[in-house]
């Protein structure tokens, strides 16, 4: 049954994703299976695989890894889908399940994991295969396109949001897909957001108070008043000592992208009063389901910008110079 897709495949860093129509899709494997894509969000970790930041990518890879699909066909193992079901395939591909993370419930964390769109083909293309372990079933609730960006942009807000605290004041540094997401969690919650975007970023600053920011700024700025925890969605180094400045003692910064430019050196002073920095890697499958149960009950809405597969390029560049509201989405 093995037959030929079209796909979007990097074949090396730094180079446009070459448009193929002959690449080869084999039978699923024994927990696997077949999805035909509906569409797949297009993430800023694809960016940074695509420019080289991000260096394990296997190659020919297939990126996306915010995959919508509906299963063709099964592997002999597989108990939990069926032909017909439509699923979501978020970045963690595969685990070991044996390591001393992944027995304890930090999967995300497993020396041995295998990310979707990275090491493993993603959905940039017709069709993708995924170890049905790691796959979501969709709510009815949100469209292909709207669900898309939930898998990573969602999925990864969702647990940075956990970890930056439940205090009222929540700096959002960075306004593109995941923030878009994560604001509406963190307002359901009844925490007050301050949007960062770019500086002189008018339209990011007024999509954020569309979104129910109590404050939209630039990132050189300061909010009106002390943050009680910052998440950083963008990968500028140089906004960690800036948010550290706007957290009050005992709060928490979390870095939430997977690459970031060099953090500058700062006075001790910024950290000291017991404020917390951290990192937030991956997600387990638990996440998913608990952020899933939550984006409906808190009746999170997506924005998205859809492209056509063969466009992929175009919504990348776009990505990459912040002209997308929301999340990109590819329509194969
Ligand atoms: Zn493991
Ligand atoms: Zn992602």
């Amino acid at each position: 049954m093995a037959f030929k897709m079209r796909a979007m495949v990097l074949e090396r860093a730094n180079d446009p994703l070459r448009k193929r129509l002959d690449v080869a899709v084999r039978e699923p494997g024994a927990r696997e299976v077949l999805i035909r894509v509906l569409a797949c969000g297009v993430c800023r970790t694809d960016l940074h695989i695509v420019d080289g930041e991000l260096s394990e990518a296997k190659r020919d890879l297939v990126p996306g890894h915010e995959i919508v699909g509906t299963v063709m066909a099964v592997g002999k193992e597989v108990s939990r889908l069926v032909p017909g079901d439509r699923v979501g395939v978020p970045w963690l591909g595969w685990t070991c399940g044996t390591c001393e993370y992944c027995a304890n419930g930090r999967e995300n964390l497993c020396n041995r994991a295998r990310f979707t769109g990275y090491h493993l083909d993603g959905g940039y293309a017709e069709f993708t295969l995924a170890d049905e372990r790691y796959c979501f079933k969709l709510p009815a609730y949100y469209s292909d396109s709207e669900a898309a960006p939930l898998l990573c942009a969602g999925l990864i807000g969702f647990r940075a949001l956990a970890m930056a605290g439940s205090g009222k004041r929540l700096g959002l540094y960075g306004f593109g897909a995941a923030a878009h997401i994560a604001i509406q969690i963190a307002r359901y919650r009844g925490q007050e957001i301050f949007a960062f975007t770019k500086p002189g970023d008018k339209e990011g600053q007024n999509f954020a108070r569309t979104l129910g920011a109590a404050w939209a700024g630039g990132s050189d700025e300061m909010p009106p008043e002390h943050l009680d925890g910052a998440i950083l969605f963008a990968p500028v180094g140089a906004l960690v000592p800036a948010a550290l400045a706007a957290t009050v003692k005992g709060g928490t910064v979390v870095c939430a992208g997977i690459h970031m430019s060099d953090i500058p050196g700062f006075p001790y002073s910024l950290l000291w009063g017991e404020r917390a920095l951290r990192s937030v890697a991956n997600l387990t499958r638990r996440d998913g389901d608990d952020f899933l149960a939550i984006a409906q009950k808190a009746n999170v809405r997506t924005t998205v910008q859809r492209f056509a597969l063969e466009d992929a390029n175009m919504a990348l560049d776009q990505l990459r110079k912040g002209l997308i509201e929301g999340a990109a989405v590819l329509v194969p």
